[in-house]
């Protein structure tokens, strides 16, 4: 492996030679904001998997889980502020060269740290939809609207207190998806949120594992491949097939494809550049450097 400033160099070059880039971004771009990656350096899993969709649906205790522990997850999750890879990201797309920014990222920073030509792939925490009627509500008053239950139904079951700040203080560090670690006791007497209107089931507008991403969403982001020069990977691991993909097409395609990223990647072997390390760090050093567009 090359010492890591000439890969520097050699990233330096890559992007100042293409005019149209296609860039999907996974968890590390987020890890520095104190949102962590989902897995190691070996692409395995370092907790538990996230929810699948269909126990989601179809299972009580799955529901009440999640929304148990997304509610606990939320205030730090919330609390994230773009880092120095969202802000790179932001500063080369105002420079003109790149095209499109593809996350698999639910969190939103890249959009808080001002780039504009985002496709969230996976959808965004922040917005609540019923699958019952529909209906789309912000996470912000879902999360009120439990709260609110949550102390109603606590005071109501005899002998049994509210939680203490250190049950709903998530003993872990939350994941990607807001999901936190609490205790099961507290899970069990959660009451979980319900549709307003029609009383159906509530699910963050992301995609769960076991869903697949909604096709005019995977076609935009498709087009916008279709239509760049080259394709960068900054931050995933691309275990998920729905980004993964776009590496086999951008290969299938020709395009050079570049990667940066902490570990080994899916797409390691069908990219003409790897950087080992960490996004924003390696970014701010390269982007920094860009020429802007004539
Ligand atoms: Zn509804």
């Amino acid at each position: 492996m090359a010492p890591v400033s000439n890969a520097l160099c050699d990233l330096h070059r890559w992007i100042a030679d293409h005019h149209r880039v296609f860039v999907l971004t996974g968890a590390g771009c987020s890890t520095a904001s104190g949102i962590p990656d989902y897995r190691d350096d070996d692409g395995e899993w370092k907790r538990r998997p996230p929810v699948m969709f269909q126990a989601f649906r179809a299972q009580e205790s799955t529901y009440r889980r999640y929304w148990a522990r997304a509610y606990a997850g939320w205030p730090r999750f919330t609390a994230a502020q773009p880092g120095a890879a969202h802000h790179a990201f932001a500063a080369w797309e105002r420079a003109g060269t790149l095209a499109r920014l593809v996350t698999q990222n639910v969190d939103g920073l890249h959009q808080r740290a001002g780039s504009r030509a985002v496709i969230d792939l996976h959808g965004r925490l922040d917005v609540v939809v019923c699958l019952g009627c529909g209906e789309r509500t912000s996470r912000a008053s879902v999360q009120e609207a439990m709260a609110t239950m949550a102390a109603a139904n606590l005071r109501a079951v005899a002998g049994v207190g509210a939680p203490s700040a250190a049950e709903w203080n998530a003993t872990a560090v939350t994941a990607p998806d807001g999901d936190a670690d609490i205790d099961e006791r507290v899970i069990e007497r959660f009451a979980a949120p319900r549709c307003e209107r029609c009383g159906g089931l509530l699910k963050p507008d992301v995609v769960f594992f076991g869903e697949n991403v909604p096709s005019a969403r995977y076609e935009d982001a498709r087009a916008a491949l279709a239509a760049a020069d080259a394709l960068l990977v900054a931050g995933s691991s691309l275990m998920v097939y729905s980004g993964f993909r776009f590496v086999k097409q951008a290969h299938e395609a020709g395009l050079p494809i570049a990667i940066i990223n902490r570990g080994r990647t899916r797409g390691d072997e069908l990219a003409n550049l790897k950087v080992e390390g960490d996004v924003g760090t390696v970014l701010t050093e390269v982007v920094g450097a860009v020429p802007p567009r004539r």
